[in-house]
């Protein structure tokens, strides 16, 4: 099991999210969004993790 919280913001390349169960989606399953832009998160590192894998945030 991989922890998944290492985000990177597409937009302002900002690390820092927020989850909400309200923002998730078929594009943003982690319901994460960035707290600056409130650009959806994408995944930051080389691994590829399917979406699948990814567990709610009870926050
Ligand atoms: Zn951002």
């Amino acid at each position: 099991m991989i922890l998944i919280n290492h985000f990177r913001c597409p937009c302002c390349h900002g690390s820092q999210y927020r989850t909400s169960i309200f923002d998730v989606s078929e594009k943003n399953p982690s319901g994460a969004k960035c707290i600056f832009c409130k650009s959806i998160m994408s995944f930051d590192g080389a691994n590829t993790i399917k979406e699948n894998t990814l567990a709610p945030q009870p926050n």
